[in-house]
């Protein structure tokens, strides 16, 4: 297949033939998962990937999965396989169905002697447990929550927390979204993600809470849902009030918080592997080091660089 995406970030470099296991002294970032709102399979989407969002991050022999879109099953299904499945913890930005449609999916749940932690921030109305289980209630889906929920443990965050899951320290900070999200920023060995997804900017302003959280973060995982002009309903209806960004607004932020380089991530889902190549350009045209979230890829932080690994899986 020919690569339309010119993927590989300015300071990254491909390597085909690696293992792809993270060493003992790295970051490591793998989307599972770029989509937002609804998967969007097709032979126009087949690079970047029709999967919600997922995305794995792992260091120091700890794991912790960002959201339980779709994506997740074929990660739940390589846990399984790679015999890591017996303790998984997933931290969910918000309950929105594109990011936790894949639960009922994920293999490790209906596994017995696997733990598996939900993390997220506030659930207002409703616990985090009674969410979860509301989309696997008859005759939504056949299995009831209540069937695999002694394993499953769920953990609701207050609003800026510092946790340590193993390894890895996290720490959240809230977004601008309709309803509830936070963003979570993920240290190790000096490296740092950032996943913040579904927000909203405000225009001619950047979120001094994000911007506080990024901080000097290796990566910036960032909502580019629409193009200015989408957004700006240049191009159909304005997109203002609906919880999403431009990669514009992801550039301020990461110049802002002198971020090293910016994912792209959430793409449309009429968006194809064309557009969001176009978009990438756009964006490297006032950041140079920006890449496209795309399925099977990795970002790997070691301590004096990284590179991009672009092997499928
Ligand atoms: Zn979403
Ligand atoms: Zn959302």
């Amino acid at each position: 297949m020919q690569e339309p995406l010119a993927e590989t970030a300015p300071t990254t470099r491909p390597d085909h033939d690696k293992d792809r296991r993270a060493p003992a002294d790295a970051l490591v970032v793998r989307f599972w998962g770029v989509r937002g709102s609804l998967p969007s399979p097709g032979a126009d989407t087949a690079v970047v990937g029709g999967n919600t969002a997922c995305v794995e991050v792992t260091g120091g022999g700890s794991r912790v999965i960002l959201d339980a879109g779709s994506g997740l099953r074929a990660l739940g299904d390589e846990l399984v396989a790679r015999g890591e499945h017996e303790r998984t913890t997933l931290l969910l930005s918000h309950v929105h169905w594109d990011h936790v449609m894949g639960l009922p999916f994920f293999a490790p749940l209906y596994m017995s002697g696997s733990a598996i932690q939900l993390v997220s921030g506030a659930v207002p109305g409703m616990s985090l447990h009674d969410v979860l289980a509301a989309q696997m209630v008859k005759p939504l889906f056949p299995v009831p929550f209540e069937v695999v929920s002694s394993r499953v443990r769920t953990v609701e965050l207050p609003e800026r927390a510092r946790v340590a899951f193993g390894a890895l320290t996290v720490t959240t900070a809230v977004l601008n979204h309709p309803d509830p999200v936070i963003a979570y920023r993920i240290d190790y060995a000096g490296r740092s993600v950032v996943y913040a997804t579904d927000t909203e900017h405000v225009e001619g302003r950047v979120d001094a809470r994000l911007v506080e959280l990024c901080r000097g973060a290796d990566l910036l995982i960032y909502d580019a849902q629409y193009t200015p002009e989408e957004y700006r309903g240049e191009v159909g209806p304005s997109k203002r009030g609906w919880g999403h960004s431009t990669y514009e607004a992801g550039v301020d932020v990461a110049r802002a918080a002198s971020v090293k380089t910016l994912a792209l991530f959430h793409h449309d889902p009429r968006r194809s592997d064309a557009q969001v190549s176009e978009i990438v350009q756009r964006s490297r045209a006032i950041f140079p080091s920006t890449v496209a979230a795309r399925e099977a890829v990795s970002l790997r932080f070691e301590a004096a660089s990284y590179r991009c690994d672009l092997a499928p899986r």
